[in-house]
């Protein structure tokens, strides 16, 4: 797109997608965007962008904007009303009044937030305030708990924090890649693109991949492990079973920097390559391949992703990949350590800033009663609540049953993302109170809004962003706000003021909580309150991200850089200094196929698509990638079925029933079934249990969790899948 004459400016900003943060540059005459192209300073990308990602200019047409933003606040008394326009001031008194009223009547946990990972750190932080600090609720919860608690959890029970220790640079600097559970090729592109130059400029780069589909990733692999699904922990445990039975361990490194390895080495004694090859469907001898490789390769790598978090195992199949790097000291080092990769743009920045119903700021923990106490220092209140508040699947169980009563949501969709959509839409319909605070009035979730406070988004926000290798960019607003549109943390100190107002908050001389004019005193307060802690940034000041460029944390007072790698010391954030064995037992996945639903349902990212899709759904040419939804299934099986390519199929869980085009596909195993996680209502038809609507690909997955990361199955559902019959 050519900008307009004369009027052109150039401001540095991110991709919004995905975790890899790629920098951009953003052209604009001031009005409109006019195009976009990676900063080739920007050390994510050094210039490239995907195809979603040199899109965006297109996402931010003016045309567009009038069609699917939502521009002004609206509001509706009724729930069978229409929503009508109303101004700024009414709408936020009304929230001030009826949250108040509330929380006299029910209490502070009546209330319950679902906000994202696509807010901006200082939006996070703000939100969690204003739950945490000034309603004194925890019930505070994110769509990260979608895609990254496994891995938070993971991290904490090894090595002591939520802090990935490699870097993007281990890439190049790797012999092995272990990609594992992740299409790194589709959902993180421009990292695919730095691992293809790695092995082009290495040819001694082996790259090993798990993963029960044979995806774009697999099929590059030196070696593909097509692992049968939720088989990760019995596939790791038996890499180190072989590593230990070939001395491929080390054992200086154990006794130096580790504990708990008897217990777990009492355990992998059962995981024998026999019994593992067949838990897994593998061939044994590629599981001792895949070992060796492991263990005496130099420096190994491993990037993973959903298919190891969405699982009710999530937290210990991370833990046990980790196991296996600390076994062979494949961390610490150059080209080494268990990494893994973010799938929203800041879902990093919300872990910072503690926005989990189970977290406080700067990787403090809500169970821990020294780091309430600290946090209720730090924000000058008398104490954080101590009762835990409820994550993503428990608040919507909540608000179906009337526990919490009014449901704010901010820049997410639940009603299409978030698993078994049935009971979803079930609890958004039986709140007493839904407000939605949201950039696009397209989104499955808005229809249910009462409330809808018009969002800036994209190229139109101020604040940071921390990428999968901790990497902060900050970044400056292009356009002015749409409409009426508000910045998200502007809306939260708007009420949270006239809340404090109505709770009598500075009658006793104590201060707003919110003092803020600018996104800079956020950023500066969320800073104070990493001092001391394992990812302290009390050095890394806005003037240092707009002179210095993006830089990683921890980034303490004083220092010059920050920091590429963890750990390389050898020395552990926990009580003792040293990383933690876990003791990782299989289980297998919660909803075994069998003869009603024979099929092993998997979901996951398209190339081209984002998400739900309210942003990347609004450019043509992303759709020609993959023009329309479709169940993949293996041609054995659509033959035994007599199907053919295009035919219609409805494919039942026990939650719900879609009908869609089958397609056969040389990458899935017979018995296995493959539905990208995009295409929300608009695209299927179908419905839930509950008997409405579509609900896309969630009307049929499992809403069971991990009972530590409480991150839920997303990835596998048993379904059965039959030929529609056409009138
Ligand atoms: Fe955006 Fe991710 Fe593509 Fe980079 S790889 S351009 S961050 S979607």
């Amino acid at each position: 797109t050519k900008p307009a004459a004369g009027a052109r400016t150039e401001t540095k900003a991110t991709c919004c997608y995905c975790g890899v943060g790629c920098g951009v540059i953003v052209e604009s005459d001031g009005q409109q965007v006019t195009g976009v192209r990676g900063d080739p300073d920007h050390p994510a990308n050094f210039g490239r962008l995907c195809t979603k990602g040199s899109t965006l200019h297109l996402t931010a047409s003016p045309v567009l904007q009038q069609q699917v933003r939502a521009l002004h606040p609206e509001m509706r008394f009724r729930r069978d009303a229409r929503r009508e326009r109303a101004s700024w001031e009414s709408t936020l008194d009304y929230l001030a009044r009826h949250v108040d009223e509330t929380v006299r009547r029910h209490g502070p946990d009546s209330i319950g937030f679902y906000i994202s990972g696509q807010l901006l750190t200082e939006d996070y932080y703000v939100f969690n305030k204003l739950a945490k600090g000034l309603i004194g609720t925890n019930n505070i919860d994110t769509n990260s708990r979608l895609c990254m608690s496994s891995a938070v959890a993971g991290y904490k029970q090894t090595l002591g924090a939520d802090a990935p220790p490699p870097c993007y640079e281990d890439i190049e600097q790797a012999q092995l890649l272990f990609i594992v559970g992740s299409n790194t090729a589709y959902a993180h592109p421009i990292l695919y693109r730095r691992i293809e130059e790695a092995r082009r400029k290495n040819p001694a780069l082996k790259m090993i991949v798990a993963d029960p589909r044979r995806t774009d990733t697999a099929r590059d692999a030196d070696l593909f492990l097509p692992i049968l699904p939720g088989t990760d922990v019995a596939l790791f445990n038996g890499m180190l079973h072989i590593c230990l039975w070939e001395d491929l361990v080390d054992a200086e490194y154990i006794d130096s920097h580790t504990e708990g390895f008897a217990e777990l080495k009492s355990i992998v004694r059962d995981y024998t390559p026999k019994f593992v090859a067949e838990t897994c469907g593998i061939r044994e001898e590629d599981l001792v391949t895949a070992a060796r490789w492991f263990g005496q390769s130099k420096a190994a790598l491993s990037l993973y992703c959903q298919g190891l978090n969405q699982s009710a195992s999530g937290t210990a199949k991370n833990a046990a990949l980790i196991n296996l790097h600390l076994a062979t000291h494949q961390i610490g080092k150059p080209g080494a350590g268990p990494f893994s990769l973010t799938g929203q743009p800041n879902a990093m920045g919300g872990r910072e800033v503690g926005g989990m119903a189970n977290l406080l700021s700067a990787h403090r923990d809500l169970a821990n009663p020294e780091h309430r106490a600290e946090v209720a220092r730090l924000w000058g209140i008398d104490e954080v609540p101590a009762k835990p508040g409820k994550t993503a699947v428990e608040m919507f169980e909540a608000v179906r049953t009337g526990e919490i009563k009014i449901i704010w949501i901010a820049c997410t969709n639940p009603a299409q993302s978030m698993p078994e959509q049935a009971l979803i839409r079930e609890a958004l319909r039986h709140a007493e109170l839904v407000i939605v605070q949201e950039a696009y009035k397209t989104t499955a979730t808005a229809d249910y809004a009462d409330v809808l406070l018009p969002a800036t988004t994209w190229s139109e926000k101020e604040g940071t962003v921390t990428n999968s290798e901790r990497r902060i960019t900050r970044f400056k607003p292009v356009l002015p706000k749409p409409g009426e549109a508000r910045h998200d943390w502007e809306m939260v100190i708007d009420f949270a003021r006239r809340l404090e107002v109505r709770m009598g908050r500075g009658r006793d001389g104590t201060r707003s909580l919110f003092p803020y004019e600018g996104v800079e005193q956020i950023w500066n307060e969320h800073r104070e309150s990493t001092r001391g802690r394992d990812l302290d940034i009390t050095g890394l000041t806005y003037q240092i991200l707009e002179q210095q460029g993006p830089q990683q944390w921890p980034f303490p007072e004083g220092a010059t850089e920050g920091s590429k790698r963890l750990y390389e010391d050898g020395v552990f954030p926990t009580a003792s200094g040293r990383a933690r064995f876990v003791p990782t037992v299989y289980q297998p996945v919660v909803e075994k196929a069998d003869a009603r639903f024979p099929f092993g349902l998997t979901t996951g990212r398209l190339r081209d698509q984002w998400h739900g899709m309210s942003r990347t759904g609004t450019v043509a040419q992303l759709f020609s990638h993959a023009s329309e939804p479709a169940v993949l299934m293996s041609r054995q099986d659509m033959e035994r079925r007599m199907m053919a390519d295009g035919d219609l199929v409805h494919v039942t869980s026990r939650r719900g029933s879609q009908i869609l085009p089958a397609l056969a596909s040389e990458d899935i195993r017979a018995g296995q079934a493959f539905i990208g996680m995009h295409w929300g209502e608009e695209y299927v038809s179908g419905r839930g249990n509950d008997g409405n609507g579509s609900h896309g690909v969630n009307a049929l997955t499992v809403a069971a969790y991990c009972p530590s990361s409480k991150q839920p199955e997303l990835k596998h559902a048993a379904v059965k899948i039959l030929k529609a019959e056409l009138p």
